[in-house]
């Protein structure tokens, strides 16, 4: 069975006052069976890190060059990430796609340097509203994973994230049934790259999750978690969420 995970993907969003929100996710204490990882702004990383001390909420980035170094202004190597004590990296955000005109090239070209740092990648994919409403979601999102997908054995290190990008902060979310579609087709396409090791990884949901729909989610067959946005800025609202997939 893949490792149940609830990752918050606090975007721009969060300074060091924020960190009391982590004291309250670690006060809660939701639920050792969850894995919990933070993606705040790279400001907040090693400050982060260094406050939760040896909780096991783990730290991740939202981004990374493909570059080792370099003249890069105003990005980030991935080996920095790992230097600050960030154990993830978001890679492939629709955000980062939208605006940095990130390609499924450069996101692949990430993806092999954030793996060589030793750090762990969630990967997100896809569709927009329009692909959507034209019937190719499954297309567009197979497409970005057989880009992005390492031909190493790196199985073990890389979480998928179906994240429909109309539903990204838009309070909208797909039918269970097309939920379950996507991650089928996802499960179906890492078996065939990575065979066995397919079976393990885990597949998060993302779009929109709140404490109200969360149960629901985590109840479809191959929905291991998920990443998400607005309602991880809190613990009083993420905690029911990683409750909800203890519970799943
Ligand atoms: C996201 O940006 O990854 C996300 C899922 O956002 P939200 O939960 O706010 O829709």
């Amino acid at each position: 069975m893949p490792r149940k995970i609830a990752a918050g993907n606090w975007k721009m969003h969060g300074d060091g006052a924020a960190l009391a929100e982590i004291d309250a996710l670690m006060a809660a204490n939701p639920a050792p069976s969850v894995d919990v990882v933070i993606c705040p702004p790279a400001t907040l990383i090693h400050r982060m890190v260094s406050h939760i001390g040896s909780h096991p909420i783990a730290v991740g980035g939202q981004s990374c060059h493909a570059a080792i170094k370099g003249a890069h202004t105003g990005d980030i190597a991935a080996g920095m990430l790992v230097d600050a004590g960030a154990t993830h990296v978001i890679l492939g955000h629709s955000e980062r796609r939208a605006d940095h005109g990130e390609t499924d090239a450069m996101i692949q070209a990430q993806l092999e340097t954030a793996l060589s740092a030793g750090l762990q990648i969630i990967l997100c994919v896809g569709e927009t509203e329009t692909q959507y409403k034209a019937g190719t979601t499954q297309d567009i999102v197979t497409a970005q994973l057989r880009h992005a997908l390492p031909q190493s054995d790196a199985a073990a290190r890389i979480i998928i994230a179906y994240e429909p990008v109309w539903a990204i902060g838009t309070g909208l979310v797909p039918q269970d049934d097309e939920i379950a579609a996507v991650h089928a087709a996802i499960r179906a396409l890492l078996c065939d790259h990575f065979g066995a090791a397919g079976a393990e990884m885990a597949i998060l949901y993302g779009g929109s999750v709140k404490a109200e729909n969360a149960a629901a989610i985590f109840a479809i067959a191959n929905v291991d978690g998920a990443l998400v946005g607005g309602a991880s800025l809190n613990a009083a609202a993420f905690s029911p969420i990683i409750a909800a997939l203890a519970r799943a």
